[in-house]
């Protein structure tokens, strides 16, 4: 008969619930869809009711472009995770994270006498390349791989190194690997919440960059913010934001506040570590019976948050092929119907490939089945 709902890719018949046997793991992307079972769980205070009236001007009363209240909440909620110092610290808006990092960017290098170098360590998040190559201006150009500047003799150019904390695609803990008077660093902390790592410390940088798509979910609201010490940097990333945008959308701002609003208590750390944990235990059992993959390794680390020691929740699988043969790795595992990124995107080996863990729940069962297929087929798998 006539299907009578629009099956999801994996499932056909008339009840949507024959699962198709060529249906693609997608472990692809970096949308946080784990997290919704969250918000379905707590519904209470989460949704956001915007009257026709409402908020039509381009600023809040009083001319700014930033909601103080939440800011507030942002200040309260990293108190709470205790993963990063606000005192002392100016706040940013941005659309998303991925504006911050421009804004950033510029901030760092206007009215240098001669281009900053902007680099990070390999393997990093591809952005960092393709957004300061696609905005270059006189002011700064990208550089590549961190860990190769470090071996020649400065020329005075300032430096500016992106550092991811923990490291996407890795998930390793990272400080700058550049030093000296004149290098500047922007940490990228998108991942730096109970959720994906152990917080050894709270974050106390001079620049750095925090997301809502990676705290709460929510990646289609586009809401990130920046916490900046030194207040030209501050002054110079507002007026970035305000020449690029004219402010941070205020429906966007109200529903960023919302969310945090509903976190009030630890319950979404909690909730979103035991997933992740128990998602990367899954993984880790059916890696380790095969000779043919690998993963990266994760110390367990003492948690500032959880104030013990805790094992490891990443956000991404840095899945290595180590057969010789296996050079392509993606296409090793997209024969498998498992579909991941190249390790060249992050500038790394194509031995390697990053598998998302942070999808919905679906798609991780799928990645796990596919995985076990794949692995049970070896000759000596365990
Ligand atoms: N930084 C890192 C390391 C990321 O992985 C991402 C998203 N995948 C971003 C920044 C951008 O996030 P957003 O623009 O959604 O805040």
């Amino acid at each position: 008969g006539k299907p009578v709902c629009e099956c999801n890719t994996c499932y056909g018949g008339p009840h949507c619930s024959l699962f198709s046997p060529d249906c693609a793991a997608d472990a692809d992307g970096g949308d946080p869809l784990f997290l919704e079972p969250f918000w379905m769980q707590n519904p209470a205070g989460s949704a956001v009711l915007i009257s026709g009236w409402h908020r039509m001007s381009y600023a809040f009363p009083g001319s700014s472009f930033i909601s103080q209240e939440l800011e507030n909440h942002i200040r309260r909620v990293h108190s709470i995770a205790k993963n990063a110092v606000t005192e002392g610290k100016y706040i940013v808006y941005g659309t998303g994270s991925t504006q911050l990092l421009s804004a950033a960017v510029f901030a760092l290098s206007m009215n240098l006498s001669s281009p900053a170098k902007i680099v990070a360590q390999a393997p990093y998040y591809p952005t960092y390349r393709v957004q300061t190559d696609f905005f270059q201006t006189a002011w700064f150009g990208f550089q590549g791989d961190a860990s190769e500047l470090k071996n020649t003799s400065g020329d005075g150019a300032e430096v500016i190194e992106f550092v991811t904390s923990p490291n996407n695609p890795d998930a390793q803990l990272r400080n700058g690997v550049l030093q000296g008077p004149h290098v500047k660093a922007i940490y990228d902390h998108a991942y730096y919440w109970p959720h994906y790592t152990a917080i050894p410390a709270p974050a106390d940088e001079d620049l750095m960059i925090f997301t809502i798509s990676k705290l709460t979910g929510h990646a289609g609201s586009r809401f990130g913010w920046a916490l900046v010490k030194d207040k030209q940097v501050y002054e110079n990333m507002m007026n970035y934001i305000q020449i690029a945008e004219l402010g941070t959308s205020k429906d966007t701002q109200l529903r960023a506040l919302q969310l945090l609003r509903a976190i009030h208590g630890q319950k979404i750390f909690h909730f979103a570590y035991k997933t992740m944990s128990n998602r990367w235990e899954k993984l880790s059992e059916i890696v380790s019976r095969s000779n043919r993959f690998t993963i990266q390794e994760i110390p367990p680390r003492f948690c500032n948050f959880f104030e013990e020691v805790r094992g490891p929740s990443p956000a991404y699988a840095w899945l290595k092929c180590e057969r010789e043969e296996d050079s392509n790795c993606r296409a090793v595992l997209r024969a498998a119907k498992i579909i991941g990124r190249e390790g060249s995107l992050f500038e790394s080996d194509d031995r390697y490939v990053r598998l998302s863990l942070l999808r919905s729940q679906d798609d991780f069962d799928l990645l796990l089945r596919r995985l076990n297929d794949l692995i049970s087929e070896e000759k000596g798998a365990q």
